[in-house]
């Protein structure tokens, strides 16, 4: 059974319809990547996932249950954004444990739940900076470990990485590939970079225009292009 299944799913912002009858699904601990084109659509449907954007039809279905009409909170899912929305004022250690301090999780556990995944994304000496006295990648991790410590059944990733330097999206992307196999999590991951597409997904949705172009392998969509689009945007040998 799939762990997430979109189904005949439509969205429009006024008259104007941005998803296009979307089906797709993702198993237990799948890497799915939307990519495509910007304005194709890639973040109004991940934010639909979330919650944050009510569908206009069809269905989104989370574990075996209908999401519609469920609020974000309720949806046992963590979002990291491209603008790390840190918060300033906070040490590294504040950020991180903030959404379980609201929960009410005593100290000891916080405590030990930021060591492990500030140990996990190589952070564990900068609990006690303040954001402005990071770097871009730092901040990246350190919004990934706010989204990790709550543990969520599905994690939503939006562009993580367009903020960063070359050299850095790499490093990055071999850090989010490797927690992905250590957590055996499930990821919905947005990009418009082909190659960080390839190198991450276990299914890859191609979209142009709202209109999902192609699903499938890594080495489906490159090695059998479903038409030119396709080609063209995954760089497929011709
Ligand atoms: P992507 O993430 O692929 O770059 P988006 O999902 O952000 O694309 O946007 C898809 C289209 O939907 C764009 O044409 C954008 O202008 C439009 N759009 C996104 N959000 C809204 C909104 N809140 N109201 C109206 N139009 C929107
Ligand atoms: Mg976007």
């Amino acid at each position: 059974m799939s762990f997430l299944k979109i189904a005949n799913l439509r969205k429009s912002f006024g008259s104007l319809e941005i998803l296009k009858d979307i089906n797709l699904e993702i198993e237990q601990g799948g890497f799915l990547v939307l990519v495509g084109p910007s304005g194709c659509g890639k973040s109004t449907l991940l934010n639909t996932i979330a919650g944050l954007e009510p569908i206009t039809s069809g269905d989104i279905a989370i574990d075996g249950r209908s999401v519609a009409g469920l609020h974000p909170s309720k949806r046992d899912i963590a979002m990291v954004f491209q603008s790390y929305a840190l918060y300033p004022n906070m040490t590294v250690a504040g950020n991180i444990a903030f959404g379980m301090e609201i929960r009410g999780v005593p100290k000891v556990e916080r405590d030990k739940a930021i060591k492990q995944v500030a140990d996990m994304l190589q952070i564990g000496h900068l609990l006690d900076r303040k954001p402005g006295q990071l770097s871009g990648g730092q901040r990246q991790r350190v919004a990934m470990g706010r989204a990790l410590v709550r543990d969520p059944k599905l994690f939503l990733f939006d562009e993580p990485l367009s903020n960063l330097d070359a050299k850095l999206r790499v490093d990055m992307r071999t850090e989010i590939k490797r927690l992905h196999q250590r957590m055996k999590t499930t990821i919905v991951y947005v990009t418009h970079d082909q190659i960080e597409a390839m190198t991450l997904a276990t299914k890859i949705a191609v979209l142009k225009d709202g209109v999902l172009q192609q699903f499938g392998t890594p080495s489906e969509i490159y090695n059998n292009p479903a038409n030119m689009f396709v080609a063209d945007f995954m760089g497929s040998p011709a």
